[in-house]
């Protein structure tokens, strides 16, 4: 299998698995337990964040500074952020959350829920490339107590784009939220280990990450939360985690999560080239084999602002490349490829299996033969030169016997 589908998960490292099997194998491991063994388990856990802090840029030591919370991964930490993050008003009322079209579903439905039980929703609108209007949010965050307009309680944008690979202006939206005194939470869920970060300067309030988009094991996640932001938690009955997320925090995978960032950090610099540079390649192969295709949050025919220069083109994730082959049907390409031994997506992993529309590109306003003929491809620091050339081949072959003209 060649597998171009690293936005939807990735291999663990073989030194990360190596990790987890020998944690796993380290005996009983309740951090809440008084004896030696809960002892040597919650010196396990500081470690932990002492490193993922370090890789992160993120001082976690400081009582009252920043903390983290450990959950099971993205969708958990995007629910929480967006549940349990803004205070109440006056009168005990929880104001809209501001959210971009583009966010993954495990924010938009989130928020979605709240919104059917009468909690307000503001939505950011995207540009064609794929970009947030940071021009539009402190519209949207404002109150306005003449008309009896509540001002925002929480934004939440990511950092980028899952389908595009866009990344999003999160210091100038940050900005925008600091003047508004509004919390921001930022899905920073595929570009961390991509990009470099540092949390402590990002000025967000609160980041979503999760292991398996860096080579680390699935069902193992994180919601950072900078210091004095309060969160209501979702489960209840225990105390670990300051009752925030009760429940026996599972050891191993946090060691080996710690372990993923450590390394992923560390080799970001060359990874993140290699990553490009196969990126990029495909994309001219593909551009040299094929007419009448359109890379998503790339330059696109005829766009006059581009290709005027009023505006720089967004930059992208070096792994992503989300195309379009006009002519051709998404879901028929994604199956042929499937048989061909070669993996891709077409859309965020959770719709794989059903087809509607991807809500990224709609909310890009990009044509209808645009929408459905776009596939999804990620490369990770694993993918080979020796995969992409063979892969363009197919995915010709497959588009032109697959295109209706
Ligand atoms: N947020 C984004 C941007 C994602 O791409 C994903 C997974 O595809 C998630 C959240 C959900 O993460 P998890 O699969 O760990 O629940």
């Amino acid at each position: 299998m060649i597998y171009l589908d690293n936005n939807a998960t990735t291999a663990i490292d073989p030194r990360v698995a190596e990790v987890l099997v020998s944690e796993l194998r380290s005996g009983p491991a309740n951090p809440s337990s008084l004896h030696g063994l809960g002892r040597t388990a919650r010196a396990k856990i500081e470690t932990s964040l002492d490193t993922i802090g370090r890789a992160l840029g993120t001082r976690l030591d400081r009582p009252g500074g920043p903390r983290l919370i450990f959950t099971s991964g993205g969708t958990e930490s995007n629910n929480l952020a967006i549940s349990g993050i803004g205070e109440p008003d006056n009168d005990g009322r929880l104001g809209p959350i501001v959210l971009s079209r583009i966010e993954h579903p495990s924010v938009i439905v989130a928020a979605q829920s709240l919104a059917s039980a009468g909690r307000q929703l503001r939505w950011l609108d995207v540009d064609e490339l794929g970009e947030v209007r940071v021009d539009l949010l402190a519209d949207l965050i404002a109150g306005d107590p003449s008309s009896d307009r509540p001002a925002a309680a929480l934004v939440s944008i990511m950092s980028a784009n899952n389908e595009t690979g866009v990344i999003q202006p999160i210091e100038r939206i940050a900005e925008v939220c600091r003047a508004a005194r509004v919390p921001l939470h930022v899905d920073a869920t595929q570009s961390i280990g991509k990009t470099p970060v540092d949390l402590d300067r990002l000025g967000a309030s609160a980041v979503t990450f999760t292991a398996h988009k860096f080579h680390g094991p699935t069902g193992i996640g994180c919601l950072w939360l900078a210091g004095g932001v309060k969160l209501r938690p979702m489960l209840f009955g225990g105390q670990q985690q300051l009752d925030t997320r009760p429940g026996t925090e599972p050891v191993a995978m946090i060691v080996a999560m710690a372990e993923a960032i450590r390394l992923a950090c560390a080799e970001l610099d060359d990874s993140a080239q290699h990553m490009r540079s196969l990126r990029d390649q495909f994309e001219s192969e593909l551009r040299s084999l094929l007419d009448q295709i359109v890379i998503q949050g790339s330059i696109l025919r005829g766009q006059a602002s581009v290709a005027e220069g009023r505006r720089p083109v967004p930059a992208r994730l070096p792994s992503t490349s989300c195309v379009s082959f006009i002519g051709a049907d998404r879901q028929s390409m994604l199956m042929a490829l499937d048989m061909a031994g070669i993996a891709c997506s077409s859309g965020s992993a959770c719709s794989s299996g059903s087809s509607p529309p991807s809500h990224v590109l709609t909310a890009m306003q990009r044509p209808e033969p645009e929408i459905r003929s776009a596939l999804r491809f990620g490369v990770s620091k694993f993918s080979t030169v020796e995969e992409i050339l063979p892969a363009c081949e197919s995915i010709s072959l497959f588009v032109k016997r697959l295109r209706q003209f």
